[in-house]
């Protein structure tokens, strides 16, 4: 034991209870704990019951008691909890690696696994790197990125994650790579359309790699459909198609960042295959591909890119946790149950519903700008003004109380300020690719009320609307 005794309490909370939890904001209000859940419901342990809107951060996209995830876990357990791939080989992660191949396609049919999105990103960027010196290319180091974009929170990660905050708190720690403008749709900069706007950032993606010195160039990574840091943007074909020509111009990997799109989100097994002229040299995916059971994330990578690798004496990287057999093992039966049990086409289908649904409920409202994403990945935009397309002031209600109004109707909600607010505000719905067309009208019944309360709570802070 330590010397010295600690106090009874931190920030009003005894010793031994939550005041231990890192998360836990001081004068923040304090989260439902979770009790059980059942497919995209969750009971808390007062016996509340809310619906999970957003798949927790766009991750879960099974639902809760999924009976052959579970089956598939208890069993790997019973077998063998764990083993290093240096070690043994499992058959849980050939026939996850096989799986992923078949339904990634051509040109992606090697898979490495770690666990989660921001490890595979690392993964990817080193794998590439370590290619470019196999094949010659020594000079190849940068990775050049878009603003905004997010990649995860891991330094080299964080490097290509688009967030001034991040870089400001951060940047000493790491070293910052290239940002090229993102194909916003939303607010636009004058005198663009989106699709002069998408042009506009294929060329800009050109002219960094020309200015940067193609040769030292190794990749570009984006999200085809964006997450945390563009709510749900959906990155043009247009653009795509251009990306793809000038990276393969200048010998520059395109790499697809899929961690929330993978595994069938936005109607198709990888975002990738919606734009078949822009096929990318590297995927990472994680969260959807366990179902979010297990943490697990993956780097998809062409055969001859693995070879050049191998004759290096294979790639210099790993984790303890990396390829591990409890995870492959809820790979594979996530995946199976997504493919078998056409979800993907259940994201497309219900997408297309929910999208009609929540497009109605922004017509109504005064303070939602935008509803944008595919599948069943979408984001709605909280605005001041929708004339005006004005954020909503950062010193007003943030979305923290967007959450907490969406809880009172009983939605459990992933909402964010992005950038400190400069990007905007938004709130992901993106249920469980199970959802039901009588769930998609309740969720929506539940966010047509919060977004009355929220917009009630703004006019009271004084925020002028309209
Ligand atoms: N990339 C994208 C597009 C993401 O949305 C995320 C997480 O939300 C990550 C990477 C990082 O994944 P993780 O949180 O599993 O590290």
């Amino acid at each position: 034991m330590p010397n010295g005794s600690l106090p009874a309490t931190v920030d009003g909370f005894p010793i031994g209870g939550p005041a231990q939890v890192f998360s836990l904001k001081p004068g923040s209000p304090r989260k439902p704990t979770i009790a059980r859940g059942e497919g995209i419901y969750i009971w808390d342990t007062s016996g509340r019951r809310y619906i999970d809107v957003s798949s927790g951060p766009v991750a879960f996209n099974l639902g809760y008691g999924n009976p052959r995830v579970i089956a598939a876990m208890k069993a790997q357990l019973d077998a063998a909890a764990f083993a290093h791939p240096s070690q043994f080989e499992s058959q849980a992660n050939i026939d996850l690696a096989g799986l992923i191949a078949k339904h990634a396609g051509p040109g992606l049919e090697r898979v490495w696994f770690c666990s989660g999105g921001s490890e595979a990103v690392e993964g990817a960027i080193k794998f590439a790197r370590q290619h470019a010196v196999a094949t010659g290319q020594t000079k190849r180091w940068k990775v050049l990125s878009r603003m905004p974009a997010y990649h995860g929170n891991t330094l080299g990660a964080l490097a290509l994650t688009g967030d001034q905050g991040a870089h400001d708190l951060f940047g000493p720690m790491m070293r910052l790579m290239p940002k090229v403008p993102t194909p916003v749709t939303y607010r636009l900069p004058p005198n663009h359309t989106a699709e002069s706007w998408a042009r506009h950032c294929a060329a800009e993606l050109e002219r960094a790699i020309v200015t940067e010195g193609a040769d030292s160039v190794l990749a570009f990574i984006l999200e085809p459909v964006g997450g945390l840091a563009t709510g749900a943007l959906v990155s043009p074909d247009v653009y795509l198609e251009h990306v793809r020509e000038i990276c393969t111009r200048h010998g520059v990997l395109l790499i697809f960042d899929e961690v929330i799109t993978g595994a069938g989100r936005t109607g198709a097994f990888l975002a990738a295959d919606h734009t078949p002229k822009a096929r990318p040299d590297l995927v990472v995916m994680a969260k959807g591909l366990s179902g979010g059971y297990i943490p697990l994330g993956a780097v998809l990578a062409p055969a001859h890119m693995v070879a050049a690798v191998a004759s290096m004496g294979g790639f210099m990287h790993g984790h303890t946790y990396q390829a591990n057999p409890l995870a492959c093992a809820v790979g594979v039966a996530a995946v199976s149950e997504t493919i078998e049990r056409d979800l993907i086409g259940n994201a497309r289908h219900m997408g297309e519903i929910l999208k009609s649904r929540l497009q109605k409920l922004a017509d109504q409202s005064a303070i939602i700008g935008d509803v944008r994403g595919k599948g069943l990945l979408f984001a709605l935009e909280l605005v001041a003004s929708k004339s005006a397309k004005t954020a909503i002031p950062t010193e007003t209600p943030a979305p923290a109380a967007f959450i907490t109004h969406a809880l009172e109707h009983g939605l459990s909600v992933y909402s964010r300020r992005t950038n400190r607010g400069a990007d905007g505000d938004w709130v992901m719905i993106a249920p469980a690719l199970i959802v039901t067309e009588d769930e998609i009208d309740m969720i929506v019944a539940g966010l047509e009320k919060t977004v009355r309360d929220y917009q009630a709570a703004l006019t009271r802070a004084g925020v002028k609307l309209g």
